[in-house]
């Protein structure tokens, strides 16, 4: 376990990486990263004093520190979109019991902006060859939702402990090769054998992760200690 630290971090990179999703890259103005591990996340003050939490994007030991943000308008993120190479942020960290072990057959399940702990995680997993099988089940209303959707198709592409299963509530775009539909228990049933043994990592819209909790611990019996669930207000 890191212990929480606060740094000036400086904004290199924003950009919109998917509809209504920026991607934020940030360095430690002294040069030395604050450590973390996958999953976790950090609090971001914004020179106006702003302070939200942020769920880190990168792993450990990329270049930079990457969060995505989801702008819904709101006092923190209508200042995201103006922010620019140069500018300063305080970045206080690293927070947060999402955190996941190594060694065994995890399932991780994103519902839009949660895919921020599990892009982390699977960066971190790529071209590793421990025993480790991770499923990661994604959604979003539309294609354009999907943050990381190639980086995702490539990372199941060269790892073979790697499986990805995209699914769009709202649209089915041409030539689409994925899932339709809500993400619900016919659709882990219908990708997992045995749901009730595997280990699980919930992230996105608190009513989407309620769902799951209900889900895992009641419906399939999976048992509390091999769940994990955040839910953002977002
Ligand atoms: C542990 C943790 C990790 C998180 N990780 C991420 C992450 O990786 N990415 C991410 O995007 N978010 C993440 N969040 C959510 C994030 O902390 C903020 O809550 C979110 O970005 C909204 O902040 P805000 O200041 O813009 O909205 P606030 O001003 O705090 O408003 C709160 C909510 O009100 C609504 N709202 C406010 N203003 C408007 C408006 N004008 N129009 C419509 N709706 C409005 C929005 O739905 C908003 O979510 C995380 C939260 C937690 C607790």
């Amino acid at each position: 376990m890191f212990e929480m630290e606060s740094k000036t971090y400086v904004v290199k990179s924003n950009r919109e990486i998917a509809e209504g999703i920026v991607s934020l890259k940030l360095a430690p103005e002294d040069g030395e990263q604050i450590a973390y591990t996958p999953g976790q996340f950090m609090l971001l003050t914004l020179p106006s004093e702003t302070k939200r939490a942020y769920s880190i994007a990168s792993s450990p030991g990329s270049e930079h520190l990457e969060f995505a943000i989801k702008l819904v308008d709101g006092e923190f993120t209508s200042r995201v979109p103006g922010l620019k190479e140069g500018d300063r942020l305080i970045v206080e960290g690293p927070l947060g019991p999402f955190i996941y072990e190594t060694c065994e057959e995890y399932v991780l399940i994103a519902g839009g902006i949660g895919i921020t702990p599990m892009i982390s995680i699977l960066r971190d997993r790529d071209g590793k060859s421990e025993c480790q099988k991770a499923i990661l089940f994604y959604s979003a209303r539309r294609k354009e939702g999907l943050a990381f959707f190639d980086e995702l198709r490539e990372l199941d592409l060269r790892n073979e402990n790697i499986r990805t299963v995209f699914t769009l509530s709202r649209e089915e775009p041409p030539g689409w090769e994925h899932e339709t539909g809500h993400l619900d228990g016919e659709m882990l049933k219908k990708h997992l054998s045995s749901p009730e043994k595997k280990r699980y990592f919930v992230c996105g819209p608190a009513r989407m992760v309620d769902a799951f909790r209900k889900l895992l611990l009641e419906d399939l019996n999976v048992p509390q200690e091999n769940c994990t669930f955040e839910g953002w207000n977002v």
